[in-house]
């Protein structure tokens, strides 16, 4: 094994590495928690801290850390063939692989595969082939999409700007934003006083339809929404609100695109959210993290056969499709990814996320009984936790207390790591938890809020 020299990496880390999504001036004196191994559901940090791990990496180690046979796959794969070009007629026998497997998870007719190296490049990648889509169909001013506040599509421009997350774009030009305009987050928490689910979710659905009336239907080519929104503080709609939405594309000749970035490959018990759970079919389905339980990076967009029979045809742009990336199918990321799903299928992962789901959200519901907790929301194995000054009012704890931070070291003291997310503790663990395992969690995040109540 490559013996690394660990005296020196904070050091290292804190004077030459960018971090994401992270405060400069404090990260200046902080640095990192280094994290060393990882192994099933706990990792351990360069002090030889041992932590749960209560949001699997970044909602992504689905399987769980440190399989021996990923890594076995991974380095067969190599030493096989690591890589080579992916453009024009050239392929490799995994990415083939992996393509006919996702076209037989994946649901209807969702038949064909455009790899990138993870969610922002395949959200990226799923406008491009929506705008090639209707130029190709002739409808060359079919280009505006409609995205919701507060969802995540990541960090690259345009993924930036389908975030709806203001604080995201702080500092940086709204590149994209002339094709691209928000409407409201669904989250039945923000459901007005006195309206019941039903009212919250026609109101909604009304807000979108006005706003293709107002940018006008032969104007706006797709919808893109997350079945759970995750970043944005897990925003759970109410029932029938992805249909419905759906609904209105299709009666607008628009294209549906599901962010599954997060929700596939087992998160909610499926092996995708959009039809086995809301009931509808997108046209476009994207999905990264899971897909290869971040043992190597990976980006997905799948699209329709409908799609694909449109920009396929000989008379486009002389029949070349002129978008792709270097790492297109890296043979070694599609290797990663088959054996991923093999794990997934072979120890009925899916199984125990149906079973420790419904028991990781009941039993987080005691949390409730705190007096900063005005929601607790989420399903199966994805969970937000609210901070609140006041529960009645609901309103947001003041974010000068930095109430989620410190929450989130007083679990890390305990051994388990959390995700504070602005006022929201999220929590996202690997798929193979134990009930055991969900107690610990929860017991800590309680034992943690109760300090900090205390303390306040
Ligand atoms: N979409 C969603 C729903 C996500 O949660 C994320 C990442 N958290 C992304 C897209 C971006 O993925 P990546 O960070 O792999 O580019």
């Amino acid at each position: 094994m490559t013996a690394f020299d660990k005296s020196n990496a904070w050091e290292n880390d804190r004077a030459h590495v960018i971090h994401p999504y992270t405060d400069f001036s404090t990260f200046s004196n902080e640095g990192s928690q280094i994290i060393e191994r990882a192994e099933g559901m706990y990792v351990t940090d360069t002090d030889g801290n041992k932590l749960l791990d209560g949001i699997a990496g970044l909602w992504c180690v689905n399987i769980g850390h440190g399989r021996k046979e990923m890594a076995e796959t991974i380095a067969e794969q190599v030493m096989n063939m690591q890589y080579y070009n992916p453009f024009g007629h050239s392929s490799n026998i995994p990415a083939a692989t992996l393509g006919a497997k996702l076209a037989e998870l994946a649901p209807g007719d969702l038949n064909h595969v455009f790899y990138t190296c993870g969610g922002s490049t395949a959200n990226d990648a799923a406008i491009r082939l929506v705008h090639y889509y209707f130029d190709m169909k002739g409808q060359h001013r079919k280009k505006k999409i409609i995205s919701r506040q507060n969802g995540y599509h990541g960090a690259t421009y345009v993924a930036a700007s389908l975030t709806g997350i203001h604080g995201t774009k702080t500092g940086f030009d709204r590149i994209g934003e002339d094709f691209i305009t928000h409407v409201s987050a669904a989250n039945l928490y923000d459901k007005p006083e006195g309206w019941s689910d039903g009212d919250y979710c026609d109101y909604l659905v009304r807000e979108f339809e006005a706003r293709i009336q107002q940018l006008g239907p032969d104007n706006v080519a797709a919808f893109i929404a997350e079945p759970i929104m995750g970043a944005g503080g897990v925003l759970v709609a109410p029932d029938g609100y992805h249909k419905r939405m759906w609904e209105i594309c299709k009666k607008y000749d628009m294209l549906y695109i599901a962010d599954e970035v997060v929700t596939a490959f087992g998160r909610l018990g499926e092996w995708f959210a959009s039809e086995a759970i809301y009931g509808y079919q997108p046209d476009i389905l994207v999905c990264a993290k899971g897909i290869s339980s971040g043992y190597i990076p990976l980006g997905a967009t799948l699209i329709s056969t409908e799609i694909y029979d449109v920009i396929s045809k000989p008379q486009c742009v002389g029949g070349v499709l002129s978008m792709g990336l270097t790492y297109f199918g890296h043979p070694v990321a599609c290797a990663a990814a088959l054996k991923n799903i093999e794990i997934l299928e072979r120890e009925n992962i899916l199984g125990n996320v149906k079973e420790v789901g419904t028991y990781f959200q009941d039993s987080a519901k005691s949390l409730l009984n705190q007096p900063i907790v005005g929601d607790v929301r989420g399903s199966q194995l994805m969970m937000g936790i609210d901070l609140v000054a006041d529960k009645k009012t609901k309103t947001p704890i003041d974010m000068s207390e930095k109430a989620a931070g410190t929450i989130f070291q007083k679990c890390i003291e305990r051994g388990v790591i959390i995700r504070p997310v602005g006022d929201c503790l999220v929590l996202s663990p690997p798929l193979i938890i134990s009930k055991e395992q969900c107690d610990q969690i929860i017991n800590t995040v309680n034992e943690s809020i109760t300090e900090f109540v205390a303390q306040r």
